[in-house]
């Protein structure tokens, strides 16, 4: 096979795995607030029987309902599910409502794209390729539902923990296994540390329990000596990022910046650059 047709299947497959993101980026954090909802319904109607009965008992998940517009219920046919495609065939809009569609969800299915095309660039037509290439969108899935419920998911970052140890242990990373088992401890335990620091000199919460599992994903994956480059890139463009909302109006003071697209960002990087650990580690 010839590496054009290989990279463009790549691109092809990304398109379609994109897509499928922004479902889990829609769906997921609703998904956790009805089953919080449902669970405060089920402990309210131990202590009181008169709760009233839970009103939203049509499924909700991943796959059900069908896609459909958020504003008018217009359920979408095939040809305006197509990634990009029908998103410029329709205008950016509603074909029922003329409601504006978001322009994350075209950007989120090209990123995918990118990623998996630059994954087989990287790695070849190997495993290592379609590891990474999870990693990497688990990873982007993460930064945008951060960046919109500043929640980073249980269900999101405990996989990329263990799939982290798993892929060291078959090989797949390069990683000798203390390297990734300490990359996930310490990743933990770093970004804990400064949050109890930040707590006791603030009284204030400066970053959620999700920022600590998703260091300690990444710690898992590249090794603890990518660990201090990781905190040292997520902090520098989580400033930026912060200094440019504040600037443009969109972060108001005193609101906190979710970290977790910054080590998103980090990750990412470090993720196809892992022979600058050395580099940095001079400093
Ligand atoms: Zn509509």
């Amino acid at each position: 096979m010839s590496q054009s047709l290989v990279l463009t299947g790549a691109a092809l497959l990304g398109l379609l795995l994109g897509s499928f993101g922004q479902v889990v980026v829609h769906r997921l954090p609703r998904m956790m607030e009805r089953q919080w909802a449902r669970e405060a319904r089920d402990w309210l109607a131990e202590v009181e029987a008169s709760a009233p009965p839970p009103q939203d008992s049509a499924p909700y998940n991943l796959a059900r309902p069908g896609s459909h517009c958020p504003a008018c219920g217009h359920q979408l046919p095939w040809y305006e599910m197509i990634p990009v495609l029908s998103y410029l065939f329709l205008r950016g809009r509603c074909s029922a409502c003329g409601q504006a569609i978001g322009w994350r969800s075209p950007l989120l299915e090209l990123a995918v794209a990118g990623l998996c095309v630059a994954c087989v660039w990287r790695w070849g037509l190997q495993v290592q390729a379609l590891a990474w290439a999870g990693v990497g969108f688990v990873l982007l899935i993460l930064a945008c539902i951060d960046w919109d419920t500043q929640l980073l998911p249980d269900s999101l970052t405990l996989p990329l923990i263990w799939s982290g140890l798993i892929a060291t242990a078959v090989g797949w990373t390069g990683l000798d296994l203390q390297a990734s088992l300490w990359g996930a401890v310490v990743g933990y335990l770093l970004l804990w540390g400064v949050h109890q620091m930040f707590l006791a000199v603030t009284g204030r919460q400066g970053m959620g329990q999700g920022d600590f599992k998703l260091l300690a994903a990444l710690g898992a994956w590249l090794g603890w000596p990518a660990l201090l480059p990781l905190v040292l890139i997520a902090s520098v463009s989580g400033l930026v990022l912060g200094v440019l909302l504040r600037v443009s109006g969109r972060l108001q003071p005193g609101e906190p910046l979710p970290f977790g697209p910054a080590l998103a960002v980090a990750g990412g990087f470090l993720m196809f650059w892992p022979e600058r650990f050395d580099a940095w580690l001079w400093f």
